[in-house]
């Protein structure tokens, strides 16, 4: 495989189909060591499948699946990872601390009981049956599974879906801890403010395809939209017709545009309206980014 040192895993032209639906289409993915990678896409892009195939659960049908140079089913590569996948089946008898003890046994090398409960914050669950906790908890035990091996590379499937504030900021803590020690993580999420808070290099997936790669500032960048804010008397309507205007928002005295030509109609709205105050460009969020590069995607496959 000619892969260089800092890919820890990787997809070449990977194809996988389940009955008549086509969930990958050939894709290339490359995770690089102490990277935090968000894989983003609407819902059946193909996410979990492509984490699947990278941790050995299932074979590319064609193309290949690689885990530190080797196959993700040989157990040397899959000791070097820690997973938290949307499917999960725990033993419903044990409770928490029993798990991480099982968990811990896998690993030559195991996380101490003490660090897993500082970076997970399970400290209040340990005690407690798995079977009987709440979804939220469900989730932050199995964060704490996934990290008792000390993985060079952690794939989290829509971790903080479900969670609380505070359990959603313990997670993002841990995170960035485990990065900072060199960690790679593979995330796939709903929500693009967390891409964007965690993530070096954004991955965007529709209908099984790569459609857009890049660092979040890359993917933002992509998209020309930016958001201008004001103070105005003028009137929606009447922007809304302007050329390069997408929409117009009006709360009050305060207007929100979105538009591909921020100069142009900056300088016509200030040629418009002499008491035009509090003026705010912005450029698109990943948020903005996101939709733009999906509804194309969908265009195009449709
Ligand atoms: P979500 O954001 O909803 O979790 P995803 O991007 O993770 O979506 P996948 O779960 O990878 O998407 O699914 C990709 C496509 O493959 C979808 O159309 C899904 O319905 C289909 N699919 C996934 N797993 C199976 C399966 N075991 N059997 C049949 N079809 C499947």
């Amino acid at each position: 495989m000619n892969s260089d040192s800092s890919t820890v895993a990787r997809l070449s032209k990977a194809g996988k189909r389940y009955a008549a639906v086509l969930a990958l289409d050939g894709i290339d993915l490359d995770v690089r060591r102490g990277e935090v990678l968000a894989l983003l896409g609407p819902n059946g892009a193909g996410k979990t499948t492509a984490i699947s195939l990278l941790v050995g659960l299932q074979q590319p049908d064609s193309g290949n699946a690689t885990l530190f140079d080797a196959a993700p089913q040989s157990l040397a590569a899959r000791r070097r990872i820690g997973a938290m996948l949307q499917a999960t089946s725990l033993p419903e008898t044990l409770t928490v601390g029993e798990l991480i003890e099982l968990f811990r046994s896998y690993y030559a090398r195991p996380r101490t009981v003490a660090d897993i409960v500082a970076l997970a914050g399970v400290g209040d669950l340990l005690g407690r049956l798995y079977a009987k906790l709440s979804g939220g908890q469900q989730r932050r035990a199995q964060f704490a599974l996934a990290l008792c091996g000390h993985a060079e590379l952690l794939f989290l499937d829509e971790p903080t879906t479900g969670l609380d504030i505070d359990a959603r900021e313990t997670m993002w803590r841990a995170i960035r801890r485990l990065v900072g020690e060199g960690c790679a993580v593979v995330l796939t999420t709903h929500y693009l403010e967390e891409a964007e808070a965690l993530a070096d290099r954004v991955v965007v997936i529709a209908h099984g395809r790569v459609v857009a790669a890049g660092s979040v500032g890359e993917i933002r960048a992509r998209v020309a939209q930016k958001r201008i804010r004001c103070v105005s008397a003028l009137a929606g309507d009447a922007i809304a017709s302007w050329p390069d205007v997408r929409s117009v928002t009006r709360d009050g005295d305060r207007i929100e545009i979105v538009t591909d030509a921020a100069e142009v109609v900056v300088r016509r709205l200030l040629g418009e309206d002499a008491t035009l105050s509090e003026l705010e460009v912005r450029r698109a969020g990943l948020a903005e980014a996101f939709v733009e590069i999906t509804s194309e995607a969908q265009k195009e496959a449709a």
